[in-house]
């Protein structure tokens, strides 16, 4: 016991007190004591800079998921998420018809590139309204349509589209839907037409979804 207590920790040695132990590591381990706490105060740096880099790291996290939230509002209970429900996934289809003529519906509504989908969005100008979410919900033409007016970069809005006429006809399936458009339910594979001005000559009573 009194051996080790005298035992040098560099080279082994063992000495009699403490006091020749301590002139001996001064004499023949002196560059090694001083490298030794060169070292240790290096990977003490070291530590100090990852811990600041994690610092770092966290705070751009914190910065970046604020940022985030105002972009990825969500519009009437629909949210946007960055990959598409699964859970939930129909299909309806919309006509706008003004002054008996078919206007095409854009695509891209509900769907901020590189960013995130809204549950309710179209990919393409076929008319096609893509519901996909990962909770099975009652959607209605209503969330459809206030979507269509707040996502960026999508022209014309539903708005411009109508002209801006508040007295718009909604059909689904052939029947005039008359409680207001935007208590109209989306059920998988409804037809909606929305008529503004003159009534067409013929009236979209279904669509085929080719297996959507
Ligand atoms: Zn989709
Ligand atoms: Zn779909």
């Amino acid at each position: 016991m009194v051996n080790t207590e005298k035992k040098c920790d560099i080279c082994g040695k063992v000495f009699e007190n403490s006091t020749k132990l301590n002139q001996h590591k001064s004499e023949s381990h002196k560059s090694e004591t001083k490298v030794k706490k060169t070292a240790s105060k290096s990977s003490r740096y070291k530590a100090t800079g990852i811990a600041a880099a994690i610092a770092v790291i966290v705070v751009l996290g914190v910065y970046f998921s604020e940022n985030q939230q105002p972009s990825a509002t969500i519009i009437q209970g629909v949210q946007c998420d960055p990959t598409e429900g699964v859970i939930f996934h129909i299909h309806a289809h919309l006509d706008v018809i003004v002054d008996g003529k078919s206007i095409t519906v854009p695509a891209g509504i509900g769907i901020k590139p590189n960013e995130c989908l809204y549950w309710l969005h179209t990919h393409n100008t076929s008319g096609v309204i893509h519901i996909e979410s990962p909770q099975q919900t009652t959607f209605t033409l209503g969330q459809f349509i206030q979507v269509w007016d707040n996502t960026p970069g999508i022209s014309p809005k539903f708005e411009e589209m109508i002209n801006g006429d508040k007295n718009f006809k909604v059909f689904v399936n052939g029947f005039e839907y008359k409680d207001g458009y935007d208590k109209i339910p989306l059920s998988a594979h409804d037809e909606i037409v929305i008529v503004s001005g003159s009534m067409p000559p013929y009236l979209p009573k279904s669509y085929e979804f080719n297996g959507l």
